[in-house]
């Protein structure tokens, strides 16, 4: 990445921080991927029940991988052989010490938006688990909430779906086409404009380009 745009993912990831501090979220700007680790593993307590979903950039810092290896307890549904397994890990991560997740858009003035298929991941960072960290990159950040929900469901959503490859419009033409599918993957569609209780949510913010 060009020194140019560290400066301005920097200047940005500083009034960032600062207004979601103002929304009661905790905040850190982190130069790289791993400052962000470090930064990860300090904020979660050693023997802290740990699960995610939706967390590609957490995964590009090894965040996961700290976890399975580290002392922690890891519920990690993808890791189940059946259904069965699998949704009971998804109801077992609602009550986590820390759940970890990302953001399809942050806007410069301190509000998330995240889109869901199912629900699960907009629903554990909304409540249950004790602590939700948030990890993700610069490249989420646009200047207003509008252009946020916008990137969330232009970008982020149709990208996402070229890794699901569901029967779903934008599976083929790389373009949201504001479908009603059965296999709809923005079913939800969450703004988190402040966090209560004050600092159960932490970002941590990247300035490097991560996740979709
Ligand atoms: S076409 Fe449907 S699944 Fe694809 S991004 Fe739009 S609403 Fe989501």
């Amino acid at each position: 990445m060009s020194e140019m745009k560290k400066l301005y993912y920097c200047k940005r990831g500083e009034i960032l921080v600062k207004n979601l501090k103002n929304r009661h979220f905790d905040a850190y700007f982190c130069e790289t991927k791993e400052d962000a680790l470090a930064k990860a593993l300090e904020l979660i307590p050693e023997g802290a029940t740990v699960s995610w979903g939706g967390a590609m950039s957490a995964q590009q810092i090894g965040l996961q991988d700290a976890m399975r290896s580290g002392s922690y307890t890891v519920i990690d549904r993808y890791a189940g052989q059946t259904q069965e397994e699998r949704d009971q890990a998804t109801k077992d991560a609602m009550f986590c010490d820390v759940y970890i997740s990302g953001a399809n858009g942050l806007s410069l003035d301190g509000q998330m938006v995240n889109i869901d298929g199912t629900g699960n991941r907009v629903a554990a960072t909304i409540f249950g688990p004790k602590s939700v960290l948030i990890i993700a990159g610069m490249n989420k950040v646009t200047d207003d909430l509008e252009s946020a929900v916008k990137r969330a469901r232009t970008v982020a959503a149709p990208l996402n779906q070229q890794r699901f490859q569901l029967n779903n419009p934008c599976t083929v033409t790389g373009t949201c086409a504001d479908c009603k599918s059965e296999t709809c993957i923005c079913n939800q569609i969450v703004i988190t404009r402040n966090c209560r209780p004050a600092g159960r949510i932490k970002f941590i913010l990247v300035g490097e380009e991560l996740g979709l």
